[in-house]
């Protein structure tokens, strides 16, 4: 039935690529795996984010050598106040990591982009939310910017029950909360098993981020098992493991 439907369509939007120096005025743990700065500064007046999965890139000072770079979603501009939300899912190591460990308010740091955004749009009759930590973020920012009564039901893993989140939205949600350790983010195993037990209606828009191993199990799971057409489908890879700075987008 989804096939008769026309396609969704997903715009691509470019922004002025610019470096900001931003000032870090609040850090505050979210919950226990989950760190959230909020950076300020006059160089966010400009600041563009038009679509949930955006991603500015953060420029990490190393030891001399050029500046390692990471990309994190805005969750939330505030452009009254010039603050940018940057939700930091903690694992054990990497530069990113190990600067929001560290970050206290009146630190420094250089963020670029968003270089461009991904409207999403068409006859959308439900979403299907699924990441991990890395994509709560995206997800949680989703959620919130949704107009009211819109349909939308969230499969996320996270380490245990005290990350989850709340999210304040007036769309129709229906919440999943996977538990598993950060130690097996990158087993689509969970995943799997919770969407063999979830109907998906047609018109569904299935949005996938997470360790990029995951992120393809369970786009092939969507495609190949359930039948879920290709257009109404975005996958992407937002860390690899075992290795550092991996965005993959899934085509
Ligand atoms: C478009 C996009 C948006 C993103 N948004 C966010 C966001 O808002 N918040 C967020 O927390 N992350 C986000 N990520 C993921 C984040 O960029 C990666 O997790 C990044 O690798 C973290 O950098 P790092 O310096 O901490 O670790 P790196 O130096 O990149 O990696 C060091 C080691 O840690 C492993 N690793 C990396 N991330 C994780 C993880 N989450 N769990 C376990 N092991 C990990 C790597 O495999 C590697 O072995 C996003 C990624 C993309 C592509």
């Amino acid at each position: 039935m989804t096939e008769i439907l026309t396609p969704p369509t997903i715009e691509r939007l470019r922004h002025e690529l610019r470096r900001r120096e931003l000032t870090v005025t609040e850090v505050h743990r979210l919950t226990p795996h989950m760190l959230r700065v909020t950076l300020s500064g006059p160089d966010l007046a400009d600041f563009v984010s038009a679509a949930p999965d955006d991603h500015v890139k953060l420029f990490l000072a190393t030891d001399g050598g050029e500046p390692e770079k990471r990309d994190y979603t805005p969750r939330r501009f505030d452009r009254a106040k010039q603050a940018l939300t940057l939700d930091f899912a903690l694992h054990e190591a990497g530069p990113a990591t190990e600067w929001a460990l560290q970050a206290v308010p009146g630190g420094r740091l250089t963020v670029a982009g968003p270089r461009g955004s991904q409207r999403i749009s068409g006859p959308i009759a439900e979403w299907l939310l699924i990441g991990d930590e890395t994509a709560l973020p995206a997800i949680g920012r989703r959620i919130e910017e949704m107009a009211a009564g819109t349909k939308v039901t969230a499969l996320i893993a996270v380490p245990g029950a005290a990350d989850e989140q709340v999210f304040e939205t007036k769309a129709a949600l229906s919440c999943h909360w996977l538990h598993r350790p950060v130690a097996a983010a990158a087993e689509a195993a969970p995943f799997l098993a919770a969407l063999a037990r979830l109907a998906i209606a047609p018109g569904t828009f299935v949005w996938i981020a997470a360790e990029a191993s995951v992120a393809r199990a369970v786009r092939s799971y969507l495609l190949e098992e359930r039948g879920h057409p290709l257009p109404w489908l975005k996958a992407a890879g937002y860390w690899r493991q075992g290795q550092a700075d991996a965005h993959e987008k899934i085509e």
